[in-house]
């Protein structure tokens, strides 16, 4: 057979051969049904036949061969009895010739039965032959009778001796002729029902080796059809519980099995359709579909295997923004702000910028990302942060405002490259941004040097109190002007200290460890008596200037704080309302309620309230509402190139008219150039501080600048 013709007829078996198993199944055993009926209504045929030959081999042949010996043994007997009765006394005759008699009749009967029922044509003639010899043979019979009678024995010998004798003879020789035929045919019929029960034996054990091949065929087919195709079932159960959920349609031979492989297939279709769910929930952030905090520290998700390097990128003023602009111009911005980064971090991964795995860009919380990549050098992910600024450039419109995009980083890596946790990643990418930002520098890179500063500003703090005492601490002024009238209308008092060993000591360094340990207070309270020690220093010449001093989130906990404002305003005589106390925006969250009635209580002394650092907190304007301040004062973040930036133009003037609708003062902190001041001027701002008007000043310094102030006219 060539290859073709074996592969047609695999195909014709193919498509005769039913796919559904439950059909194979039938097919088979009714097959084998047919065959078991078939060999059992042959094999009861065989037997009937069997039986018939039986039954005619016992009534007839048998039958006939016994009548053709008893034939020959009455012939036999007849000669003797005719012997007998030529050789006895006339008076004995009687009961011979009755013997010879009886056995003439037998002989008669036994030739009358067989005359007609030999089936044989020469066993007929035999018997005609026979017949014919019996005919001779009663001829003669009678014939030595009458010389019996005659009483001449000699002449019936000589009759018996010539024709009797030879009669009889004849008729023994044709009946022993039909006894060896008979018996021929009797041992051929014998032979004959031996062969056909030989031939029943061997056709039996046909039909049940052929039953038992083809049950055994059945067997192994349905093994197969069933067996092999629920192994590879189980296969793909094991499979989709391993959690791989490709390819699970099953292509058998067997219809039920494909059946339960594709109801298989849609199950998995579902499970993995609910796992996506279950991830996307879990581990996406629903906002900007980036994954979330969660998924980048999730060790299987998150811990790339060979990212070594994690930026933090923090969005600057968003709350300020959702207050101001609402939340959704917010929620715009942050989708801007992911999709920016998210094409800019695809693009150095494709360029070849950054290799390794492909790097995770996280949406953390709020206007808060991070990216998680490998690093080989810090300049390619300075060079990243670049593009990542330069991605930002373009101002966000959204409902109308254009809103400027300004991005702080935190970086962290590890040392000689080596993978690290993201967890510990990103508190060190946080500790950097938390440095960045209050540099107010751009981006800054995690260092041992930061936790040693961090460290050291506890042995720092610990002077803090030697520092106070000793007189350590100075108070500078920075100036404040109106911007209607150009004059200076107070100023901001802040800390500086002259350590010994360290030299200067910025107050952004000491302030906020101050703070966490409680010190802060000293400091409040030595600025305080400083500051009214000032104002009633230049309350004769200048009633009308404020000094402010910065108060902490801590010195607002104090319980006592409220009475020792009291009681310094007192012992220095100045007039309440000169004094300001600044309260960063920040910090009065942190407790708003308590906030709330601190800040009244010292409202009530006459002192006034400024909000510090406004646009940077996450107060919400329905909360600034409740408190009794006077001032709004704008971060100088957002007067930073305000000039240049419309979208914070737009920002700024709306803080403005917030601030003037709830009948606050606005300053605008840091302004540094002309161009600064002129914009927060046309957009209403009251009051500037900055480098511009004035840097912070000390001794001589504000001497010679309060000696040049205008006198007041109606003072003293
Ligand atoms: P702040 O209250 O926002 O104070 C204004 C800061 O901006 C001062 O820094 C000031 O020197 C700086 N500054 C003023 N004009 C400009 C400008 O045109 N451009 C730039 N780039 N900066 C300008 P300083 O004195 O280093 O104080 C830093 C922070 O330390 C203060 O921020 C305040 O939060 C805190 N601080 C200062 N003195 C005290 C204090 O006596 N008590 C408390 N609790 N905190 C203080
Ligand atoms: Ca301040
Ligand atoms: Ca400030």
């Amino acid at each position: 057979m060539k290859p073709q013709d074996s592969a047609r007829s695999r195909s014709v078996w193919a498509r005769l051969w039913p796919r559904r198993l439950g059909w194979r199944l039938a097919l088979g055993f009714g097959l084998l049904l047919a065959l078991m009926l078939v060999a059992l209504a042959q094999a009861s045929l065989q037997i009937r036949a069997m039986t018939g030959l039986t039954q005619r081999f016992a009534t007839q042949d048998m039958q006939r061969l016994l009548r053709v010996q008893a034939l020959s043994l009455y012939t036999e007997g007849a000669s003797n009895a005719l012997l007998r009765l030529m050789n006895a006394p006339r008076e004995h005759r009687i009961p011979e010739y009755t013997e010879v008699d009886e056995r003439n009749r037998r002989i008669d009967g036994i030739v009358g039965s067989l005359d007609g029922h030999l089936v044989d044509p020469a066993q007929e003639q035999t018997l005609q032959r026979l017949m014919a010899a019996r005919a001779a043979y009663f001829k003669a019979f009678i014939a030595t009778v009458d010389e019996i009678e005659g009483n001449d024995p000699k002449a019936a010998m000589q009759v018996y001796v010539a024709q009797v004798a030879p009669a009889l003879k004849t008729m023994l020789m044709e009946s022993n002729a039909l006894i060896n035929r008979e018996r021929e045919r009797v041992e051929h019929q014998v032979a004959e029902a031996q062969q056909r029960f030989e031939q029943l034996a061997i056709w039996v054990a046909g039909w049940s080796v052929l039953a038992i091949v083809l049950a055994l065929v059945l067997a192994l087919r349905t093994t197969r059809n069933v067996v092999a195709p629920l192994a590879q079932l189980e296969a793909v159960a094991l499979r989709i519980a391993a959690g791989d959920y490709s390819h699970p349609v099953l292509a058998t031979s067997a219809e039920e099995v494909d059946r339960v492989g594709q109801a298989l297939a849609t199950m998995t279709g579902a499970i993995a359709t609910r796992e996506q769910e279950i991830e996307r929930l879990a581990f996406r952030d629903p906002l900007t579909h980036l994954p979330n905090r969660t998924f980048l520290l999730e060790p299987v998700t998150g811990q790339r295997a060979g990212n070594n390097c994690l930026m933090l990128l923090d969005l600057a003023r968003l709350k300020t923004i959702n207050e101001t602009l609402g939340f959704a111009t917010g929620d715009t911005l942050i989708k801007e702000v992911a999709q920016r980064v998210e094409t800019v971090v695809k693009r150095a991964a494709s360029s070849g910028l950054i290799g390794g795995p492909q790097p995770v860009v996280a949406h953390l919380a709020g206007g808060r990302f991070a990216v998680s990549l490998r690093a080989t050098d810090r300049p390619t992910v300075e060079s990243l942060r670049l593009q990542l600024d330069q991605a930002m450039a373009q101002p966000v419109l959204c409902s109308g405002h254009s809103v400027d995009l300004s991005l702080a980083y935190g970086f962290a890596d590890s040392p000689q490259g080596a993978p690290r946790l993201v967890a510990t990643l990103m508190r060190n990418a946080e500790v950097a941004l938390h440095v960045a930002k209050q540099a107010a520098v751009g981006f800054a890179w995690y260092s041992e040097a930061q936790e040693a500063a961090r460290l050291s500003h506890l042995g720092l703090v610990s002077d803090l109190r030697l520092a106070v005492a000793t007189s350590q601490l100075q108070m500078w002024l920075q100036p404040k002007f109106s911007l209607k009238t150009g004059r200076a209308v107070g100023a901001e008092a802040l800390v500086r200290w002259q350590h010994p060993q360290r030299g200067f000591v910025s107050p952004a360094e000491f302030v906020p460890f101050a703070e966490q340990t409680g010190y802060i207070g000293l400091v409040t309270t030595w600025m305080l008596g400083e500051a009214l020690r000032t104002l009633a220093l230049w309350a004769p010449v200048q009633p009308e200037l404020s000094i402010a001093v910065n108060v902490s989130t801590r010195d607002l906990q104090d319980p006592q704080f409220c009475r020792r404002v009291k009681q310094l305003i007192e012992s220095h005589g100045v007039e309440p309302q000169r004094l300001r106390l600044e309260i960063v925006e920040s910090g009065l969250m942190q407790d708003p309620q308590s906030s709330v009635a601190v800040l009244h209580a010292l409202r009530a002394l006459g002192v006034q309230l400024s909000i510090d650092d406004f646009g940077t907190g996450y107060s919400s304007l329905a909360y600034l509402q409740q408190l009794p301040v006077s001032e709004l004062k704008i971060d100088r973040s957002f007067i930073h190139r305000v000039d240049a930036l419309p979208g914070t133009q737009r920002l700024v003037k709306t803080m403005i008219e917030m601030g003037h609708g709830m009948g606050l003062t606005v300053t605008a902190e840091g302004v540094e150039t002309e161009a600064e001041r002129d914009t927060i001027t046309r957009l209403g701002c009251d009051v500037m501080q900055g480098y511009l008007g004035s840097r912070p000043l000390y001794g001589e310094a504000l001497q010679a600048w309060f000696a040049s102030l205008e006198p007041v006219e109606y003072a003293i």
